[in-house]
């Protein structure tokens, strides 16, 4: 991979240059260029056809010092360590901006979940937790989904801990289902938040988002969610989607239950009757009032950055932008709303469900919804008033803010 898209790369790269602005102490700096600490693990599976291979996993706790550390476990076959530290890296930001008790983690395992039976991701998920069993907890650090990481796979792996720790402890992971300590509200969350957002940023520059175009790049659980959600709480129009396979366009608009339905008998959004074929790309470079981009990293570069239409960019992936994008579409005068900001809604409700299991006591949707809007739209808001106070792009206020959130606990606990 090229070292400009290198991932924990960037990231130290963006902290590098909000650290420049604010003036940030060379110590907490140094601290904060690396995690903490790196646990890496062997996983022997017993698969179905009776031999025993082996997985490699990670868990990178980022930084501790405003509480436990949170993040998802991520399964793909191009897993990587470098991936995993930037996006350890980036839960550390997201967690202090939306002002949650935690740090930041991440996990991953190099796997093909696409290619394995139920009872060898079972076996696989079990075997991650009983080898990081004493660097996870309640207190210590929590995990949660992520890519291909399911909540059945999050019901496994809090059982084979509870089984280790000899009691219940519905608190050591998030994203569980509803019957075993899971938080209403969590399923859309991501994109629930990211909608808060939207509609405070809408504010913010004057759209009116019942009369806006949105562009979708990512169907999954942000991505669809993100198309049914903008069109139920706004009336905004969709005109674009796409998946791994490629995108559809028209201009009318796209229904969503009619699209979703399309994707679930076929496999695709594309072919979608009534609607033109284009490439992902394409997408990008519509011209939307609103782009979510909401699949992969790096899909935003200094190639395409200036080709870039839409007047508020909503990053619902994690690292869809390279900081050479960034610049361009700063200087084009797109309001490009950071990932740790724009997808902080699973997180915020993650936490919640963390309270909730805690506490033994579990709230309807409508206080989970409600308690997530307070949080996420004052997140937004302190990220526009830094702006304006640094004269700076929203994404390094949004660094500049949770920075300084962990530097002062890193001061106050005395490790500088
Ligand atoms: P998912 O696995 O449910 O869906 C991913 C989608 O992206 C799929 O529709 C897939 O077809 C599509 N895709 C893959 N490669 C693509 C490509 N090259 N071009 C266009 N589309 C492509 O994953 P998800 O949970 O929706 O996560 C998507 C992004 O959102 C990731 O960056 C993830 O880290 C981030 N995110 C998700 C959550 C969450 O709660 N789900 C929270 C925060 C951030």
């Amino acid at each position: 991979m090229p070292e400009e898209l290198d991932p924990f790369k960037i990231a130290q790269k963006q902290l590098d240059e909000a650290a420049k602005i604010m003036n940030l102490d060379p110590q907490a700096h140094a601290i904060l260029r690396e995690p903490l600490s790196i646990l890496q693990v062997q996983i022997p599976v017993k698969m179905d056809d009776g031999t025993t291979k082996v997985f490699t996993g990670f868990r990178v706790h980022y930084n501790d010092a405003r509480g436990p550390t949170k993040g998802g476990i991520r399964f793909h076959p191009e897993e990587s360590l470098s991936t995993v530290k930037a996006l350890a890296a980036w839960m550390t930001w997201k967690t202090a901006l939306a002002d949650i008790p935690y740090g930041g983690a991440k996990g991953g395992i190099i796997c093909d979940p696409k290619k394995m039976s139920q009872g060898e991701l079972e076996r696989l998920s079990r075997g991650y937790v009983r080898a990081i069993g004493d660097y996870i907890g309640p207190e210590v650090d929590i995990p949660a989904p992520d890519v291909y990481t399911t909540p059945q796979i999050m019901a496994w792996m809090m059982d084979e801990y509870s089984k280790m720790k000899g009691k219940n402890q519905p608190g050591v992971i998030t994203g569980k289902p509803l019957e075993v300590g899971g938080s209403l509200g969590r399923g859309d969350a991501t994109a629930r938040g990211g909608m808060f957002v939207l509609r405070e940023a809408a504010k913010k520059l004057g759209i009116d988002l019942k009369k806006a175009t949105v562009a979708i790049q990512g169907y999954g659980n942000a991505g669809e969610f993100a198309h049914k959600l903008v069109t139920e709480m706004f009336g905004s129009k969709v005109v674009a989607v796409s998946d791994s396979k490629g995108g559809i366009y028209s201009e009318n608009g796209l229904d969503f239950s009619k699209v979703k339905e399309h994707k679930e008998k076929t496999g695709s959004v594309i072919n979608f009757p009534g609607a033109k074929n284009i490439t992902n790309q394409e997408l990008l470079e519509l011209k939307v009032d609103v782009l979510i981009p909401a699949a992969l990293e790096n899909q935003i570069t200094e190639k395409n950055a200036k080709n870039v239409k839409a007047k508020i960019v909503l990053e619902l992936a994690n690292g869809p932008t390279t900081p050479e994008a960034d610049e361009i579409l700063a200087k084009n005068g797109v309001f490009d709303i950071p990932d740790f900001l724009a997808n902080s809604g699973g997180v915020i409700v993650s936490y919640f469900e963390w309270v909730q299991n805690i506490g033994g006591y579990y709230w309807d949707e409508k206080e989970v919804y409600e308690k997530l809007d307070k949080k996420i739209s004052k997140s937004f808001w302190d990220t526009v008033s830094t702006m304006e106070k640094y004269k700076c792009n929203p994404r390094q206020a949004a660094y500049i803010l949770a920075v300084e959130r962990v530097a002062k606990a890193m001061k106050i606990r005395g490790w500088y």
